[in-house]
């Protein structure tokens, strides 16, 4: 469903049926996190799940407000992968057991 931002994301929640309007987030529903409109402008959640559409990723969210009170509240992401039981550093990429990176995108040190 298309979040107030106008991005796609699939768990975002909208009933404007009948001049209803809920609206919710159903990933920070679910960590008991409160959700605003504002938060899906920058939030990476539905950037990722573009990405990686990996079967096994299960996300997580939380709301952070980064260094001071100055700076806007935004979406943090954790990421854990079901098949290899491990956190996910990059949920852009995934974990690397279904899918390992060509030698050729390795960086040599
Ligand atoms: S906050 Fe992020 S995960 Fe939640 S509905 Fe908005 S874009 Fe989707």
């Amino acid at each position: 469903m298309r979040t107030p931002a106008g991005i796609d994301c699939k768990y975002f929640y909208g009933d404007y049926y009948r001049g209803r309007s809920v609206e919710e987030c159903r990933l920070l529903d679910a960590s008991n996190q409160k959700w605003n409109p504002q938060l899906c402008k920058s939030c990476p959640v539905p950037g990722i799940a573009r990405a990686n559409s990996c079967e096994y990723i299960q996300l997580r969210a939380t709301v952070t407000r980064p260094l001071s009170a100055f700076f806007m509240t935004r979406v943090q992401v954790f990421a854990y992968c079901e098949k290899s039981k491990r956190d996910v550093l990059e949920p852009q990429i995934g974990c690397g057991e279904c899918h390992p990176i060509p030698p050729v995108f390795e960086v040599e040190k």
